[in-house]
């Protein structure tokens, strides 16, 4: 058999690794220039792998098969070293966290580091090109696909008896065509997260730094929508993020260079219902209007205090911010987010403060908007002959997850 597989990131190397072995013939179509492209892959950056039943996807991947992924990135390192942990294993701080209501989030956490990540998928690719049936086209994007007969084409060209398609979040253009021509294809696309970066010293949450690293919890606010932290960053610093036509913020942590605060997001999932279907569209105009606000390019930095009772920050205290100065505007995030996600948030900071106190200090940091979009969530049964995998099915988030959706369905083709 004959099986395109479009892009080559987490997804493609789980189903390249099961399919190296087998008679059909594969053919990886990537749209970067070549394996040392700084665009090729969401591998690249920071490589945290975890194995947790709870969170990386919205499927079920056995935990074996999860730590098998592990082993497999770890292996292909070339010392093999990492920084490790578990967050909640310690049963003292799972009680006390589900005591206040919050869900705790157990999971195992590997830590690889941006440049052993490219360590990983260069070694990843020699061992791949090393099959005969293996053939990679770079500098390749594909645009088009469709079906002639039982046959699949791409960009009105090659001819293949399957397309696989790994292309991640960033082709959500190739995505978006295959659905206009094909809205069968879509089973779920109502969520969305939606929320703030949250930033605060170090020594508040040092604690739980040293213990876990990345702490995730979740709460059913009072609203009823459910919030949670996601992407803790220890000594970190908050950057911003350019999108087409919105700005918004994250965060991140250096190996060598520290600061002396720890941000986190904070993220409330809307799920909204029939007839709404355009989750990305509701995101990004409460982005635009908070950047409207703040100026082009900048995102909305206001008071722990102001920010939960609607009044405009004009001057700072204590927490510096680990943004830089130009990058965002003193103000009031109400004038943007709807007041269900404002209570929703305030809700769960105020919660966490009893668990663990100063979180709610009135001085600390609030940057918005910081948003998740979710991909539609397609149903690979539509059809034999077209398949998705990773990120860009909508069935995955992560790393691990998406190497070993790949495997399995690579797995189920062999
Ligand atoms: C900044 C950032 C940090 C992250 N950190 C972590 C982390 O620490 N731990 C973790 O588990 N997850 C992390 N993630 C998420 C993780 O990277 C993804 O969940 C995972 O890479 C998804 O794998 P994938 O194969 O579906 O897509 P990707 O790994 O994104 O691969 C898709 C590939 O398809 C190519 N492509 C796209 N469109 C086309 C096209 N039309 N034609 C040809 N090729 C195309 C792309 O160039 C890319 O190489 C992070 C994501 C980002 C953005």
């Amino acid at each position: 058999m004959r099986i395109a597989l479009v892009g080559f990131g987490a997804a493609a190397i789980g189903f390249i690794e099961k399919m190296k072995s087998s008679n059909n013939e594969i053919h990886v179509f990537e749209k970067s220039k070549d394996i040392y492209s700084s665009s090729i892959s969401g591998m690249r950056a920071d490589g945290k792998l975890f194995v947790s039943s709870e969170m990386g996807g919205d499927m079920f991947i056995e935990m074996a098969l999860q730590k098998q992924f592990v082993d497999y990135f770890i292996n292909h390192t070339n010392n093999q070293q990492i920084e490790t942990g578990k967050s909640f294993y310690n049963k003292e701080y799972y009680k006390q966290f589900y005591e206040s209501g919050f869900q705790p989030i157990t999971s195992d956490f590997y830590h690889i580091g941006t440049d052993q990540l490219k360590e990983v998928l260069y070694n990843i690719y020699e061992n791949f090109k090393t099959f005969k049936n293996i053939h990679f086209h770079f500098e390749s994007e594909i645009k088009e696909i469709d079906f002639s007969g039982d046959k699949i084409k791409l960009n009105n060209t090659d001819v293949f008896d399957k397309a696989v398609i790994a292309v991640g979040r960033s082709g959500h253009k190739l995505i978006n065509n295959i659905i206009k021509t094909y809205p069968k294809l879509i089973s779920d696309n109502t969520k969305v997260d939606l929320g703030i970066r949250y930033e605060l010293p170090d020594h508040i949450v040092e604690e739980l730094n040293k213990e876990m690293y990345e702490f995730k919890v979740k709460y059913k606010t009072k609203t009823g929508y459910v919030v949670r932290t996601f992407c803790n960053n220890p000594s970190g610093y908050v950057v911003t993020e350019n999108y087409d036509d919105f700005t918004t913020v994250n965060g991140h942590a250096k190996i060598r260079e520290k600061s002396k605060n720890t941000n986190f997001a904070v993220l409330t999932t809307v799920k909204l219902t029939e007839p709404f279907n355009d989750p990305v569209g509701y995101g990004s105009h409460i982005a635009k209007l908070s950047n409207l606000l703040a100026g082009k390019n900048k995102v909305i930095l206001q008071t722990y205090d102001h920010f939960k009772n609607s009044r405009r920050t004009k001057n700072l205290y204590r927490v510096i911010p680990t943004l830089e100065n130009d990058k965002y505007i003193l103000g009031d995030i109400n004038l943007a987010f709807p007041r269900r996600i404002i209570e929703s948030i305030v809700d769960f900071i105020d919660n966490l403060n009893k668990v663990i106190p100063g979180v709610a200090n009135p001085d600390n940091l609030v940057y918005a908007p910081e948003i998740k979009f979710y991909s539609n969530t397609l149903n690979n049964d539509t059809f034999e002959t077209l398949k998705f995998i990773g990120d860009c099915s909508g069935a995955t988030r992560s790393i691990i997850y998406a190497t070993a959706h790949g495997y399995l369905v690579a797995e189920k083709m062999v």
